[in-house]
């Protein structure tokens, strides 16, 4: 059975309107529910002008187009983006943090955000003093850099020129690796590992991953050493939920490279994200 027909049939096995041949409109309005708050539609030119500026939305076909405009409205109606330490945010910013926080929502819906409605919008990336405990009890602190955080239950942070830097095919993506973590941290545990759908295999999404994750810390750890070549951010070796969220971004900035590196990895996000965007032409 092939990809695409494999992310069918998990889509129609949780999806029965599908099974009803319903139309796209009628399965979209059903899916988000007839009690949605009033949304503006997003003005014809400064979506087009969204569009063109990310690179990673080339490959959609019209109607994932329309969908993602869709969402992108309901997203901008339900969420508030609150700029802080001086930074303002331009319709057009506001827009381009919605589709990309949307784009790994095509196959989903928006109930996969329903845990935060405010988003921090920082001028810079900014500093955290983080505490770790070593060996023998000994506390140690050090200065980390975010771009984002995606807060437990709560909201998100997004530093403005990451987000300018997101969206571009190069396989960084700060809003979508922080939205990762949102849909990873659903059922309450922050492990890499989302709630899956019905007709996805568990055991097989962590056996996937752990293989992946296991052999990508090993060559970070090479490069590291200026030994080995890594094409994935190596962010991902911080962790499982880190691993996970770098995937994100891969899977919808350069899926060919994920696809490449860790066939196995590629194919459960795209059951879980029910798209093949290596599949697409851009
Ligand atoms: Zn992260």
């Amino acid at each position: 059975m092939t990809l695409r027909e494999r992310i069918g049939v998990v889509k129609m096995g949780s999806d029965p309107a599908i099974l009803n041949g319903m139309g796209i409109w009628e399965r979209l309005k059903n899916r988000l529910g007839a009690k949605s708050p009033a949304f503006a539609p997003v003005p014809e030119e400064l979506w087009l002008r969204i569009l063109l500026q990310h690179r990673i939305f080339s490959g959609l076909v019209d109607v994932d187009k329309a969908l993602l405009r869709d969402l992108s409205a309901r997203f901008l109606a339900t969420k508030k983006f609150l700029p802080v330490g001086g930074a303002s945010a331009s319709q057009e910013l506001m827009l381009a943090v919605a589709t990309q926080a949307c784009l790994p929502l095509l196959g989903l819906d928006l109930r996969w955000y329903r845990d935060f409605t405010t988003i921090y919008l920082t001028p810079q990336a900014y500093t955290v003093t983080q505490t770790v405990e070593a060996k023998g009890g000994i506390i140690h602190e050090y200065e980390d850099e975010f771009a984002g955080e995606a807060f437990a239950l709560g909201p998100v942070a997004l530093s403005i020129p990451d987000i300018h830097a997101s969206g571009r095919g190069d396989g960084y993506n700060v809003v979508i690796h922080e939205m990762a973590h949102k849909l990873d941290g659903l059922d309450g545990a922050y492990d890499g590992c989302p709630p899956l759908h019905q007709g996805m295999d568990g055991c097989a999404w962590t056996k996937e991953f752990s293989l992946a994750f296991e052999d990508f810390r090993k060559n970070a750890a090479r490069a590291g050493r200026r030994k080995g070549r890594v094409s994935i951010d190596v962010y991902g070796a911080e962790g499982p939920d880190e691993f996970f969220a770098i995937c994100c971004e891969y899977f919808w900035e350069m899926p060919r490279v994920l696809l490449k590196e860790y066939p196995g990895v590629y194919e459960q996000l795209a059951l879980f994200f029910r798209r093949d965007p290596a599949a697409w032409q851009r």
